[in-house]
């Protein structure tokens, strides 16, 4: 299978991977999917292979590195370079952290974010393309607080690519502000808006269909695409790390295991129902959910419905979704392009659509679901440390989801949760979790001086020796860059004025 496919189509539109990644947007409405997965019969050769083996390996099998061209093989080696700037040397480390328990450790890319996993190749991967095609692009941005780190990072210095962040001014953690205001490198731009996330991903929306916002961009010489994960680029490269997974536990003897996923957008999960159609043993994929409870109430009714929801803020910022991209996908791959597009078109008119009981009983053979509460959050946080292990707001979703199946999961069978943050980033939640301490007292705190209070914390408890990744301390002394904040109205004007 060298081409891609659109999730509202029936005529398969024969779309490279090339052509989806640059542009993301699929001219039927819909996303672009893989179709036809064909799932490995062998697994022999995963028993040896390292993080980019395993990435090239399973590239090739879904037809990428064919799709990329004559040239494919080169992309894809300047994508994986990108996985030298990780901190850890398994890139995406599987740590036991009870009996039958484990947590993949996804957060050791140079932001401490998950997002790294698929931003920091994908950027490399885009910069190579774009250079081959001689274009200079425009990528956009929106985040709640992890994709625009990632982003910035990834694309800091590239040549023929300028990156903007747009993010809701006072809606990140402190370290995930200092992370976007301090970047200095010519090509990026960073832009607090007053509005919250939503706000932010309707402006990057209306930018990125805006006819003459990309005529004026392209008389200046720019073409525009997205890093969000809608673009499938960035689901490719999620799947690898399933992969890591069933290689670990093919070493303890464990032949199926199910995954916990603190899920928002959906990108995680989806990457790991790919591996699962692949033929990783995945039993379950369980999705993990904070207040805002979409997607466990779909996959435990069968109806996504919008109608009486508001989206809350919660201590797992990166979960607060309430239309979750990539729902689309795993429709089209149950159901295909006719339902997908019924149901779509439903969720943007009616803002709700029903699966019939046979369809949810599908889904159902897959997925588990369930959401928890802010309450609980800091309560999985504050009972894994007691247990001597870390986590953070996001995750704490995921333990919490695998303390409740314990008790009824067969002996043999293994859980991992997918570890998506360090827990430094959110000071905040961690602080209150392990200390218990009322918000009057930490506002006053500054996240500097709460994140050191941690530090002490978890010396004394958990380890003498702990350190805080200097990384994060040194943010605090950095000068920041982008520090204007924007209305809404004015950011098309500014970001013509910055693609020069
Ligand atoms: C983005 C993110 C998530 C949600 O992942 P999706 O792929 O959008 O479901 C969860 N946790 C953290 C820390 C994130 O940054």
């Amino acid at each position: 299978m060298n081409y891609l496919t659109q999730t509202r189509s029936n005529n398969p539109t024969y779309t490279t991977f090339t052509d989806a990644i640059l542009d993301p947007n699929a001219d039927l409405g819909g996303l672009y999917t893989f179709a036809n997965i064909t799932s490995f019969q062998d697994f022999s050769w995963l028993k040896e292979a390292n993080y980019t083996q395993i990435c090239r390996k399973v590239f090739s099998q879904l037809g990428i590195i064919e799709s990329l061209a004559t040239t494919g093989h080169s992309h894809i080696e300047s994508a994986l370079q990108s996985y030298e700037s990780f901190r850890h040397p398994q890139i995406a480390p599987l740590i036991q952290i009870a009996r039958n328990l484990y947590c993949l450790e996804l957060y050791h890319g140079p932001t401490f974010a998950f997002k790294d996993m698929a931003l920091q190749p994908f950027s490399h991967l885009l910069d190579s393309l774009a250079k081959e095609q001689k274009q200079k692009y425009l990528i956009l941005s929106a985040t709640s607080g992890d994709t625009g780190p990632a982003t910035l990072h990834g694309f800091a210095n590239s040549t023929n690519i300028r990156a903007i962040c747009i993010y809701p001014s006072g809606g990140t953690s402190e370290v995930q502000r200092l992370q976007m205001t301090t970047h200095t490198a010519p090509n990026l731009k960073v832009f607090g808006i007053h509005g919250n996330f939503d706000t932010a991903q309707s402006a990057l929306k209306s930018l990125l269909n805006k006819q003459s916002f990309r005529e004026r961009l392209s008389r200046k010489g720019y073409a525009l695409s997205a890093a969000n994960s809608v673009n499938i680029g960035r689901i490719a490269f999620q799947i690898v790390y399933y992969f890591v997974i069933a290689r670990e536990m093919f070493k303890q003897g464990i032949k199926k295991f199910d995954v916990i996923v603190p899920s928002g957008n959906f990108g995680n999960a989806l990457a790991g129902f790919f591996a699962r159609e692949l033929g990783v043993p995945i039993t379950k994929l369980c999705i993990a959910c904070n207040p805002n409870d979409i997607l466990s109430e779909f996959f435990n009714t069968g109806v996504y419905d919008l109608r009486n929801k508001t989206l809350v803020t919660s201590f797992s910022p990166a979960m607060d979704i309430l239309k979750s991209s990539n729902i689309e996908r795993l429709l089209f791959a149950y159901f295909g392009a006719e339902k997908t597009k019924q149901y779509m078109e439903s969720l943007d008119t009616e803002r709700i659509f029903s699966l019939t009981k046979e369809e949810l009983a599908q889904l159902q053979t897959v997925f588990e679901a369930r959401s928890f509460s802010d309450t609980a959050c800091l309560e999985g946080i504050n009972q894994a440390f007691k247990e001597h292990y870390m986590l953070d707001p996001h995750t704490s979703n995921a333990y919490l989801f695998a303390k409740l199946r314990t008790n009824t999961l067969p002996t043999q069978e293994a859980q991992v949760i997918l570890s998506t943050a360090y827990f430094a980033k959110f000071a905040k939640a961690t602080f209150k979790a392990l200390k218990g301490g009322d918000s009057k007292r930490m506002d006053a705190l500054d996240d500097l001086h709460t994140l050191q209070e941690i530090q002490q914390e978890i010396r004394t408890n958990i380890n003498p020796n702990f350190a805080l990744e200097s990384e994060i301390l040194s943010l605090f002394g950095k000068k920041e860059i982008h520090t204007s904040i924007y209305q809404v109205a004015d950011l098309e004007e500014e970001i013509l004025h910055f693609c020069v």
